[in-house]
């Protein structure tokens, strides 16, 4: 293909390569997906869109592992996780894989993980409070903090057992014939060459997915589109956080500090205009005797902030100032923290003196994502995923096998049932009609003389998610409206290069992700976790044991729902409807 533009020639050429499994992309999951395949004797290719080793969230993911140690009480962990999960996850994963988290802790230590150690030189144990205030999970930390170190330890290791990593290759789209995936198209992000990638199995290994807000803009939920489009099932994709944050009030300090700066620290307030701490008067918001919480669900506090003002009682401010807050936050993060230390002494404040008011940073740092099965099985033959491109089957964040943990867990075993599925495998076949097509609308962007920019698209869709944040049927609705729209302009995008181009995919893939979001949220009505319903605001136990599903029906976003077994799990839940907005009792608005 030669193509002209700005008066520079850009030429590509195209290859062809075949493996038995496919793995897109390097974070924890895809390096552990990788390994596990090759391990059972499978041909295995692993392409990413950066730099393997130094790309995705896992190098961010640097601060903490939560293990079940071999002597721990099992039942307790089981009951109090599910429910930390308000009772939405896969109770026969959690169960394997709880046991599992110590192996896969040993795995990093082979491969030269260093974790923090106590005097006697064991690994140390830090404990966090979570919902329930008898149930502490232990942490265990790397050494230094931060570092990227420990993910090139883990692709040093996944190169040296023999696996092929291809980096700059951005995925596109899934290749599939007669009901099964048959590989993926993608191109080179530098010289543009295009790739077809044929595999008995694709393993997707592509991140998460993050909507609104300006943070994480990488995470274009990219695997979780692709999947969509070739008939995959998503789950949970309702629940994710949406964060709050500080902003600067007269400029001081940095740009933005993240809500769960210290959350060990019970001095950090949150007050509106008259100094009062208006998250008390909403049970959710509450603070628990003796916790030291990360906060409430961050949508409580987003809905308790536009209350405030709509009252008059506004802006309403987040006050980390607290005594020696350097040392202690040093001594709870380790270095994980240096960056932001260093930003804020920059900016000639420090820490212990910010007063920020308070804002959203984020809209959505989804919790759902591909369904999978506990063995890392997608709804659609030969296509696996694992990390947090899945919805880590009902896992939610902050619990044992969410982030890291989980991301090794279902990436290694994606990597085994993939191997596995191969064996009964022939050879790969594709369907001509659909790679010339995928080929040609792969590069149409580019061939586009004028249209609308990924940028621009990204700045409506941004506007779009504030209708997801204040959850009711009408802004679920119009936002899904809206993410529709934008869906028919984006096939007028344009793009100067292929930096762009990249970018116009991902886009398409953020939009399908927005929509799916909305889908699900629109489909549970109740309030649950951090799916806050203001027009639904029970958590009701009794009707509401139920998985939200999406899926894709003639490019229309359709949800059904789906019962939990609960009759067949062991922890359940007591049938109860509780108003989780309810105000604490004694206490008006
Ligand atoms: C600041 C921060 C702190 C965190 N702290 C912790 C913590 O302390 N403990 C914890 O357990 N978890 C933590 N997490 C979460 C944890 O890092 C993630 O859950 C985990 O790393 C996810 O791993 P993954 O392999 O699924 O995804 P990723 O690591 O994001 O890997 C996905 C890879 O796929 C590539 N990719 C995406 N799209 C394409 C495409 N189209 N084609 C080719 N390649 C593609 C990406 O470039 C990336 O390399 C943290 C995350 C962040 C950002």
């Amino acid at each position: 293909m030669l193509t002209e533009r700005h008066g520079e020639k850009m030429s590509n050429s195209s290859h062809s390569l075949t493996t038995d499994v496919l793995v897109i992309g390097t974070g924890i999951a895809g390096l552990f997906a990788a390994m596990r395949a090759k391990e059972m004797g499978a041909d295995v290719l692993v392409v990413e869109q950066g730099e393997s080793g130094f790309s995705g969230l896992s190098v961010g993911g640097t601060h903490r592992l939560r293990p079940v140690l071999p002597e721990d009480d099992f039942d307790e962990i089981m009951k109090a996780e599910v429910r930390e999960n308000e009772y939405l996850v896969d109770q026969d994963f959690q169960e394997s894989a709880l046991r599992e988290t110590w192996d896969r802790i040993q795995d990093l230590v082979s491969f030269g993980a260093d974790f923090r150690r106590g005097d006697d030189g064991q690994i140390k144990m830090y404990y966090n409070d979570t919902l329930y205030p008898e149930y502490k999970q232990k942490n265990i930390c790397w050494e230094p903090m931060g570092s990227y170190k420990h993910l090139l330890k883990v692709k040093t290791e996944t190169i040296r057992r023999g696996v092929k990593i291809l980096d700059k290759v951005l995925a596109v789209e899934l290749l599939k014939s007669k009901g099964k995936i048959q590989g993926a198209a993608a191109f080179n992000l530098i010289n543009g060459d295009f790739y077809l990638l044929k595999a008995k199995a694709v393993i997707i290994a592509t991140g998460g997915f993050c909507g609104g807000g300006s943070v994480y803009q990488s995470l274009t939920g990219d695997g979780i589109a692709m999947a969509l489009q070739a008939g995959a099932e998503l789950r949970n994709m309702e629940f994710g956080k949406a964060e709050t944050c500080g902003m600067p009030i007269r400029g001081a300090g940095p740009r933005w500090i993240s809500r769960l700066l210290n959350p060990q620290e019970q001095e950090i307030t949150v007050t509106n205009s008259k100094g009062e701490e208006f998250l008390e008067k909403y049970e959710l918001g509450r603070r628990m005797e003796g916790r030291k919480p990360y906060g409430p669900p961050f949508r409580v506090e987003l809905a308790a902030m536009f209350q405030e003002i709509k009252e008059g009682n506004g802006p309403c401010y987040i006050d980390f100032r607290a005594p020696d807050k350097e040392s202690r936050m040093r001594e709870f993060w380790g270095s994980y923290n240096d960056r932001l230390v260093t930003e804020v002494r920059l900016t000639g404040v420090s820490l212990d003196k910010i007063k920020y008011e308070l804002g959203l940073v984020f809209g959505h740092c989804q919790a759902g994502g591909i369904k999978i099965s506990p063995n890392g099985e997608s709804s659609i033959a030969g296509l696996y995923a694992g990390g947090v491109a899945t919805d880590l089957c009902g896992v939610m964040q902050y619990t044992v096998l969410s982030g890291m943990m989980g991301s090794m867990i279902t990436g290694r075993r994606a990597g085994e049932s993939a191997a596995r599925y191969t064996n009964d495998q022939s050879e790969v076949m594709i369907d001509e009609e659909q790679l010339e097509s995928v080929k040609r609308e792969m590069f149409a962007p580019i061939e586009h003389k004028q249209g609308i920019s990924a940028d621009e698209i990204r700045l409506k869709a941004q506007k779009a998610w504030l209708n997801i944040d204040l959850r009711t049927q009408a802004r679920l609705e119009k936002a899904m409206e809206e993410f529709q729209e934008l869906r028919k302009e984006a096939s007028d995008i344009v793009a100067q290069d292929y930096h762009e181009l990249a970018k116009c995919h991902k886009i398409k893939n953020y939009l399908y992700c927005s929509e799916a979001v909305a889908a699900a949220a629109l489909g549970r009505q109740e309030t649950r976790l951090e799916h806050i319903r203001l027009d639904y605001p029970l958590t009701d136990n009794k009707e509401w044991l139920k998985w939200v599903i999406v899926h894709l029906e003639q490019d229309k976003i359709k949800s059904y729902l789906e019962n939990l077994p609960m009759e067949r799990w062991k922890y359940k839940p007591e049938p109860t409807v509780e108003n989780r907005l309810r105000l604490k009792e004694g206490t008006s608005l």
